[in-house]
């Protein structure tokens, strides 16, 4: 079993970004991320400081815009307006969840498809679809990256992806289709998930349930990707799949944590400066 080193990976990444964010610096050309935040939820406030640190590694000026809670829908999309019109903006990432009495889609939708460095704008997810130029999905590049690195071949391959969520299952499954994988994506409706996650060479989950995905849902051999994150009692994390287990049948696994989830940071900063004109 060969163990899918999410921290080495993204520490390769990252610092093939910090030479680039160098190379532009030495063009007179400053990247810059714009990260604004609302309200004071815990976890969003960790993930925030986590880019801005990713931030400070590779070179990128971080702007923080730390929003109270209550603040109106009309002012944040006067901030993103805002932010769209200035030149010396890169990206722009609002964390989500928003709160309630903000829509997520109206906010998503105002961001320039230009500075859009999370690739949630209908706009980047079309142009993703039909191949076109433009920034890709964080998490979902992320795993692409983590099997190209991994000399994982995925021509040809059988992929399953179980989830359909817009920000890891669908993106997942396009990317996949681009790299020529055969992709049957699965969710809480399907029918013999067992027998259809057997059928995979790559067995990308993405379900939001701790440890779900056993050996018994394995073939023997194949790379399995888990791309959830849970806390448990204690404060250890793990993931969708009980890697003990399965690390048993498989023949290349990603941990959690030290698997995807550095991944995603990475491939944000990598958006950061493709995002450079
Ligand atoms: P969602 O909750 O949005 O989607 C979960 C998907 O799993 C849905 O499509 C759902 O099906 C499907 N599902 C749920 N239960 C079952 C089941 N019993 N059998 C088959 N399918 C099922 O989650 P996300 O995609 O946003 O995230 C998934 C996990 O990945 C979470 O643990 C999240 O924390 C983690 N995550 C990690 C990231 C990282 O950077 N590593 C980034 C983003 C997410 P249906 O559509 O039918 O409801």
């Amino acid at each position: 079993m060969k163990l899918i080193d999410g921290k080495m990976i993204s520490g390769m990444i990252k610092d093939e970004v910090k030479e680039q964010v160098e190379k532009l610096k030495q063009q007179g050309k400053e990247v810059t991320l714009a990260v604004i935040l609302v309200g004071n939820d815990p976890a969003s406030s960790v993930y925030v400081g986590n880019k801005k640190k990713a931030c400070e590694y590779t070179g990128i000026r971080s702007e923080s815009y730390e929003l109270p809670e209550d603040t109106t829908q009309e002012k944040l999309l006067a901030l993103v307006e805002e932010l769209n019109g200035r030149d010396d903006v890169n990206g722009i990432l609002v964390q989500l969840p928003l709160p309630a009495h903000i829509d997520e889609k109206t906010v998503i939708d105002t961001i320039s498809p230009d500075k859009d460095v999370d690739c949630f704008h209908p706009q980047s997810v079309g142009r993703m679809c039909i191949g076109e130029k433009g920034f890709l999905p964080c998490t979902p590049a992320g795993i692409i990256e983590l099997l190209k690195r991994s000399d994982v071949e995925i021509t040809g391959k059988h992929c399953v992806i179980i989830g359909r969520s817009n920000i890891v299952g669908k993106p997942m499954a396009m990317l996949m289709l681009r790299e020529n994988a055969t992709v049957t994506i699965c969710h809480s409706k399907t029918k013999d998930l067992k027998e259809v996650c057997k059928s995979a060479d790559i067995l990308i989950v993405a379900i939001g349930k701790p440890k779900m995905i056993d050996s018994s849902y394995v073939k023997e051999g194949a790379v399995v990707i888990d791309v959830g994150i849970h806390r448990l009692e204690g404060k250890k994390l793990c993931g969708d799949v009980d890697f003990e287990d399965v690390k048993e049948v498989a023949g290349a696994i990603t941990p959690v944590p030290g698997g995807v989830g550095p991944m995603t940071i990475a491939m944000l900063m990598k958006n950061c400066v493709s995002g450079v004109r």
